[in-house]
């Protein structure tokens, strides 16, 4: 019941937001983040009609994909990929939203073309410059798109970001604007494979702002299953 009623919530938000500023609400889909969570809480969300979840660890998003069925939902995969796990991130996942790198893109599109699968994929930007983060750089972007638009078992659809942790939501804005142009830049370039459709940004504490900024795929966990351990 109460992830049932934290989702709706977090919808009502994101139609709120979205209003505010001329936005479709019903164009934002909500990922559900289940990251560390037991599949009995993914079946719940399921059950109340949730179609969407990320997970951001290959092995326990197996096991738990296994468990619930890969035809249950759409899975987001929002971790860090090694490319020794591109194999099992084609094989589960309908979007992977963290590419940053030739060699990893390289590699999905190899097992892709294996399995006959136009894989669908974002790339990851590092829109903060944070040394802790993966991400390419903003300035590796446009030539890490040129080169990733050639493979053609692999569409790019948008960007992600994951901006730093700010007490005040607002302070992350000037991100998000950030990652629209650079997505508006890359757009502009007109690629094989490669549209920008999607803005993957927003998380629990700022998916508001992110909303007013032109995202349309928010991951939330928190704020739908409570604190990790
Ligand atoms: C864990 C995670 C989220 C969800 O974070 P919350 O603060 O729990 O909403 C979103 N995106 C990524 C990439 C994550 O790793």
């Amino acid at each position: 019941m109460q992830i049932q009623s934290n989702i709706k919530k977090i919808h009502d938000d994101i139609g709120d937001a979205a209003q505010k500023s001329g936005r479709d609400g019903s164009r934002v889909t909500l990922i559900a983040v289940s990251k560390k969570k037991p599949p009995e809480m993914i079946q719940q969300a399921i059950e109340a009609g949730h179609r969407d979840f990320g997970e951001n660890y290959i092995q326990e998003a197996m096991e738990k994909i296994d468990l619930l069925g890969r035809e249950s939902a759409t899975w987001h995969f929002i971790g860090h990929l090694q490319s020794n796990k591109a194999k099992f991130a084609v094989k589960y996942f309908d979007l992977i939203h963290t590419v940053d790198t030739v060699k990893l893109a390289r590699e999905i599109h190899r097992q892709a073309q294996k399995i006959g699968k136009i894989q669908e994929i974002l790339l990851q930007v590092n829109i903060a410059r944070e040394t802790t983060k993966s991400g390419a750089e903003e300035n590796e972007i446009v030539d890490l798109a040129k080169q990733i638009c050639r493979f053609d078992h692999l569409h790019v659809s948008g960007l992600m970001c994951m901006p730093p942790f700010f007490d005040d939501a607002e302070d992350t804005r000037v991100y998000f604007k950030r990652l629209k142009q650079i997505s508006k830049e890359i757009e502009a370039l007109n690629l094989p494979n490669t549209a920008m459709t999607h803005l993957s940004m927003g998380m629990s504490n700022d998916f508001i702002v992110a909303v007013e900024e032109g995202a349309t795929l928010v991951r939330v966990g928190t704020a739908i299953f409570g604190e990790r351990v």
